[in-house]
């Protein structure tokens, strides 16, 4: 008889997104041609750069001819594309990253979900408090979480770092010991950007006691402010404790095409093991590579034409996050966010609940958010919201927003 991973059955029934979902159909279904604008998910809405599309449809033609086909590609990624993130991701920014350190993906969530697969169980675990769910969940599946208790919304094995007004929204060291931390900077949900300091502490922290950071960098296109890190090899140290996640979701509206990438430096040894050698045979034994015209695709978004349309597009995205933050500041929310970051964080006013908050802006401004709740017992009392959306409309909900307040 088989038996399940009956760890997945100790994850929390209702994922945050299905149950913002749900609601929403709930009050659209009672409230037909209601006008609902969705400030929740944090899904792009600009198409993609011409200068991308060129490149795919050029890459497409190439397929339908005997000498541009391309069947299997190296697990890794193309060499051009490695070689153009090494270039323009960070040797322009002073960083020496060497393309086979770089391993070409399918996406930012399927590596930061799948990067567990080269650490063992027994491993504790450290989040931020709160959390993208990706990180949480899949320590849950791979049973390195232990129990949940949901009188505390916290899993037993797992060491929270709360990211709260008082610190800034970027954590403090533990006091418990942590071997696999998860920093993600700027962090969804709270839009807090790390300074080269604060992330020096945690690069001195997991070299002297052997752990290892786990960095989640997708969001670094949106940091504006000088001299705030885009990534976590701007730190000296970083190479011996450091693995880092991009993606061109975000940066370049790849949502729907999906590529990314995840740095994991030679140095990096755990168990007198290289953690690029384990990444390497995992992906080599569970991937086939990210299809040839997507890649294609991506390596467009660092010529000259890619990188003005990808500026204006994250322009347009930053001026919607000026919209929301102005507006909500305005309507006399205490707002933190939106600066080095498309995301948002508003506390609820009067200390309404997230839910109570989500449901009442749901249900007057007909607007919807995210309830803080969802990303951990810390973003109870606030809600998220993005600045991904078409900028009318994101005017509007704004509008109406401050008419509720
Ligand atoms: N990491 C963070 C922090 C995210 O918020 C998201 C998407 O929302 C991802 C990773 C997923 O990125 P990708 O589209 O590359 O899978």
């Amino acid at each position: 008889m088989v038996h399940i991973n009956s760890n997945f059955q100790k994850l929390p029934g209702s994922y945050l997104f299905s149950e913002v979902a749900r609601r929403v159909s709930v009050y659209a279904g009672a409230h037909p041609n209601s006008n609902i604008i969705r400030l929740g998910i944090g899904d792009v809405t600009r198409p993609l750069p011409d200068a991308v599309t060129a490149a795919m449809h050029q890459a497409v033609d190439e397929m339908g001819t005997a000498e541009g086909f391309h069947g299997y590609g190296p697990e890794q990624g193309y060499d051009f594309l490695r070689t153009a993130i090494a270039l323009h991701d960070y040797q322009e920014r002073g960083i020496t990253i060497d393309p086979s350190e770089i391993f070409v993906s399918d996406g930012a969530k399927s590596d930061c979900g799948n990067i567990g697969d080269i650490f063992g169980p027994e491993n504790i675990v450290a989040v931020c408090d709160p959390v993208y769910s990706v990180y949480l969940d899949t320590n849950v599946m791979a049973g390195r979480a232990g129990d949940y208790d949901p009188r505390t919304g916290k899993w037993s094995r797992i060491i929270y770092m709360p990211c709260t007004a008082e610190n800034d929204f970027t954590p403090a060291i533990p006091r418990e010991k942590a071997d696999l931390i998860y920093l993600c900077f700027p962090s969804n949900p709270t839009g807090a950007a790390a300074t080269a300091e604060q992330l020096r502490e945690w690069v001195d922290y997991a070299n002297a006691n052997g752990a290892v950071i786990l960095y989640d960098s997708a969001y670094e296109a949106f940091i504006t402010t000088p001299g705030i890190p885009h990534s976590i090899f701007e730190i000296e140290g970083a190479r011996t404790c450091a693995i880092e996640f991009r993606s061109f979701s975000k940066t370049a509206g790849f949502t729907g095409t999906r590529c990314a990438y995840t740095v994991i430096p030679k140095e990096l040894e755990r168990d007198g093991a290289s953690l690029n050698a384990l990444w390497n045979r995992r992906q080599c034994t569970k991937f086939n590579g990210v299809p040839y015209v997507v890649q294609r695709g991506a390596e467009a978004v660092y010529t000259p034409e890619g990188r003005r349309q990808v500026e204006a597009n994250l322009a347009y995205y930053r001026g919607n996050a000026q919209v929301i933050r102005e507006g909500l500041l305005a309507a006399g929310l205490t707002v933190s966010g939106g600066v080095d970051s498309p995301y948002i964080w508003a506390k609820t006013p009067g200390g309404l609940g997230s839910w109570k908050f989500f449901d009442l802006l749901l249900d007057q401004a007909r607007v919807v958010t995210t309830p803080g709740a969802g990303f951990g017992p810390s973003g109870e009392g606030y809600i998220r919201l993005t600045a991904f959306g078409e900028r009318g409309a994101t005017r509007e909900a704004v509008q109406r927003i401050r008419s509720v307040l």
